[in-house]
């Protein structure tokens, strides 16, 4: 393959990263713009289904992400109040039934090897590149420079400027506020990291699994909540509001509270997107990640359909004579899936913090692995 054809990619997230890297072992010339002076990510956990590892394993990264995480065998719903377990799912043999592992890992652990992934595939990377506006198939930087491509794909998050070329609406806020810690694993919390999973009751839920070789814990809490609607990853939070809000909820609970007070304690409001006619203008600029379809985080799939999207759009285009044909192909492909992803988060939401908890997962359960999301194969999917 020796296509030149110069793709400028806005955002050096998850999405941004993994394009740019499809894109580059493709034959495509790849510039990746990213507005934060260095790359990173947060310090937080993140689930990787075996479908997200799949479109991993693509670019070449499925064992170093594995290797960096954890490969949990086993998950508990729990009720909010008793702890009793609910559903348990069973995690052991995911490399053989879905064909990659399903891991939980640090997500500054996973980006940095991310971000060695595109150096080496010879992605041009450039930080403090903060995109204002997209004309044609120029992108305007905040210092007054700009980078032109034969296309332009917008990885830049919830709040997308790619976005705007496609809808003048802003991201929405969806009632959900979120806490979260990550925390050590000390005796007390030992059997929560074990069995790592979810705490459910009405109106909010917890999550927690272990990153970082089973050394720390990553919490995060999630109450219907309007009114908050400040969405920074970095604003800080009085753990007294934790405990007010999860007054009443089991001794487990209690424990992982006690131990989000010793720890930085973050609070996020969720915002997200709904679904747009076309994530493709003009037949040269496309949207990917969750600039395309942010969703809430109920199914845990957001970055799973970002590392999807990534390497369906750099098979599209590779498999298209014009660039134009290859984002029609990689809208047609995406689509469907993306958006249904979207609303089962949402339903998930209803579910899992319905009034019910008792009666939560009678007569079958509907979750990411029962709707099939794990089979899905990025890397052979028809484009
Ligand atoms: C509480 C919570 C838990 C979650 N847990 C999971 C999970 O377990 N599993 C899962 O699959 N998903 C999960 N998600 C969703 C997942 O985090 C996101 O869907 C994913 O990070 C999206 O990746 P992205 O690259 O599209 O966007 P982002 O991660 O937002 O990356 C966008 C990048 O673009 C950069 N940028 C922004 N604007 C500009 C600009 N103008 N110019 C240049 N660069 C710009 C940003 O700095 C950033 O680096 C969760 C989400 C939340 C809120």
């Amino acid at each position: 393959m020796s296509r030149r054809e110069h793709i400028v990619i806005v955002g050096g997230g998850i999405a941004g990263m993994t394009a740019a890297t499809a894109l580059a072992h493709a034959g495509f010339a790849a510039t990746l713009l990213e507005a934060a002076p260095q790359f990173g990510e947060i310090g937080a956990g993140v689930t990787l289904s075996p479908n997200a590892m799949k479109g991993l394993d693509f670019i070449g990264v499925c064992e170093d992400v594995a290797a960096a995480g954890v490969e949990p065998q086993r998950q508990r719903v729990q009720h909010w109040q008793t702890g009793q377990t609910l559903v348990e799912m069973d995690r052991t043999d995911q490399r053989r039934r879905y064909g990659a592992p399903y891991v939980t890992v640090h997500r500054a652990d996973m980006h940095a090897i991310l971000v060695d992934a595109a150096r080496s595939a010879g992605v041009t990377l450039r930080t403090n590149a903060a995109a204002v506006a997209v004309q044609g198939t120029t992108v305007h930087l905040a210092d007054g420079s700009s980078v032109s491509g034969d296309a332009v794909i917008g990885a830049d998050g919830v709040k997308s400027v790619v976005r705007q070329r496609f809808e003048p609406a802003a991201a929405h806020f969806t009632g959900h506020v979120a806490w979260r810690s990550l925390v050590p694993v000390t005796p007390t919390l030992a059997d929560l990291a074990y069995y790592p999973g979810i705490h459910i009751g009405p109106g909010r839920m917890i999550t927690r699994y272990p990153v970082r070789d089973n050394r720390m814990l990553n919490l995060v809490f999630f109450a219907r909540q309007p009114g908050w609607t400040e969405d920074g990853w970095t604003i800080r939070s009085d753990p007294a509001d934790l405990a007010a809000i999860y007054a009443g909820w089991c001794e487990g609970v209690q424990a992982m509270i006690a131990a989000a007070a010793t720890e930085p304690l973050y609070k996020w409001a969720i915002n997200a997107r709904t679904p747009l006619a076309s994530w493709v203008q003009d037949g040269a600029v496309a949207l990917i990640g969750d600039a395309a379809h942010a969703m809430t985080p109920f199914l845990g799939h957001g970055a799973a359909c970002a590392i999807e999207d990534a390497v369906v759009l750099a098979r599209a285009l590779a498999a298209s004579s014009t660039i134009s044909d290859g984002l029609a192909r990689f809208f047609a492909a995406r689509r469907a899936r993306a958006t249904f992803i979207q609303a089962e988060s949402n339903a998930n939401a209803d579910r899992m913090q319905g009034q019910e908890t008792d009666l939560f997962g009678i007569g079958g359960l509907r979750n990411e692995e029962s709707l099939g999301l794990f089979d899905y194969d990025c890397r052979t999917v028809p484009v």
